[in-house]
């Protein structure tokens, strides 16, 4: 019988392993990673640094200790280089290994940052756990930080750093921070947060280059202001990992594409996490590969189960102002009805019938989530 192959062992890939351990301890399960296999939690990255936690703090299980307690194989430092679905086959850098059921668990790419400049090579991008120690490093007896980015990852960085005593600058496209997530109103309040921890702004604007000077970087942006970094950080977004998929001829559009059995357009091929979309979905966050994990595991163990997603609320890692926000899902009517408080803003969207269709709560207003989540769910 050849096993499930996992690939990946981010959140999505051991997460679907335990849920199926949970149900099966005998179908033979193999997970293969181009990393050390390494447990952690992602989201810790991105507030690690005021906390005083290495990245070695950071780690949890060793891949040997994941594969006894799950009775799995677990092959590290092992890339997945192609996919023959015919003869549900996957070829990796040390061998070929036959599949009854493949699950993608690829996770997201760093967008390039697209700057010139001899500096390049240094401007860091932190999406694992081999990334965050590099981080660190660069970090050590440095002050200044430039931060491309400023959106959910470039703000929880911003604050994380500002809060460590770093001097951080943000350089943000958008008028206001996460401006795809956040109305106006609550993305200025979360500016205004960060700020008077000392965070400084550029709106509007995107880095050019990063040149070496002065023992640092000069960053310019592209209104040729020049900001001095000793450590320059790209957050400027993550996009699915597609490309072994669509070498395969599995249908890709944003993510990997699937339905919500999270069955790709390959027989016996699914997908979950950060590299998948989920019926026109992309949602890169830890709570929506949890209810997928939950229910790949019921399906590939005998039971199809489709994703049901509940009413699954961001929470923003920013405690200089922290932000809750639920998006109303894409092309929902309606608008923004926005109250402001002197703690937090309370911004709920809502359709033509005056029905809730999302939220995001900032400050103090924060713990109104649970009962908004509640009145979704109604
Ligand atoms: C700094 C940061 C903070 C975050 N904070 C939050 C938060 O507070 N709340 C929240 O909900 N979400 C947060 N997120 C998002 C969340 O962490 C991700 O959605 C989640 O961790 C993705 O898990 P994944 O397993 O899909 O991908 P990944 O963790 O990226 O795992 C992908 C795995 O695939 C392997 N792989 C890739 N290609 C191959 C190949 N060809 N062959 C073999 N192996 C391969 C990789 O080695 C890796 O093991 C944050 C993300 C970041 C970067």
């Amino acid at each position: 019988m050849h096993p499930i192959v996992i690939v990946g062992s981010g959140l999505a890939g051991y997460t679907l392993l335990k849920e199926i351990r949970k149900r099966d301890t005998s179908t033979p399960v193999t997970l293969v990673t181009a990393d050390d296999g390494v447990f952690y939690s992602k989201p810790n990255l991105s507030n690690a640094l005021a906390a005083g936690r290495s990245a070695t703090a950071l780690a949890g299980a060793s891949a040997q200790k994941m594969a006894a307690d799950q009775q799995a194989t677990v092959l590290t430092h092992t890339r997945v280089t192609a996919i023959d679905t015919q003869n549900q086959r996957v070829q990796t850098g040390s061998g070929a290994l036959d599949y009854g059921k493949l699950v993608l668990a690829l996770g997201a790419d760093p967008i390039p940052h697209g700057l010139s400049g001899n500096g390049t090579a240094a401007v860091l991008a932190v999406n694992d756990l081999a990334d965050y120690a590099v981080f660190r490093d660069a970090l050590d007896g440095k002050k200044r930080v430039t931060v491309l980015g400023g959106g959910l990852i470039g703000c929880e960085f911003a604050n994380d750093l500002v809060h460590a005593g770093f001097t951080v600058d943000v350089v943000h496209l958008g008028a206001w921070p996460l401006e795809r997530l956040l109305p106006v109103e609550a993305g200025r309040r979360l500016a205004d947060g960060l700020a008077a921890l000392g965070v400084t702004w550029h709106f509007g604007r995107t880095g050019r280059s990063v040149e070496s000077a002065d023992a640092g970087y000069r960053v310019t942006l592209d209104n040729g202001d020049m900001l001095a970094a000793d450590v320059v950080l790209s957050a400027i977004g993550l996009r699915p990992r597609t490309q072994l998929a669509q070498a395969a001829g599995i249908p890709v559009g944003r993510g990997i594409q699937t339905g919500r059995l999270l069955e790709t357009g390959a027989p016996n091929v699914y997908a979950l996490g950060d590299c998948a979309e989920v019926e026109g979905q992309n949602l890169p966050y830890v709570q929506p590969l949890m209810v997928q994990a939950r229910a790949l595991a019921a399906t590939l163990t005998g039971t199809p189960t489709p994703v049901v997603y509940p009413a699954m609320p961001v929470m923003v890692k920013t405690p200089a102002h922290p932000v809750a926000v639920l998006p109303p899902r894409l092309g929902a009517s309606g608008g923004w009805k926005v109250e402001c408080g002197d703690t937090g803003i309370c911004a709920l969207h809502v359709d033509d019938n005056g029905r809730l269709q999302g939220f995001a709560l900032t400050g103090s207003e924060t713990g109104r989530r649970n009962t908004l989540v509640k009145e979704l769910a109604a």
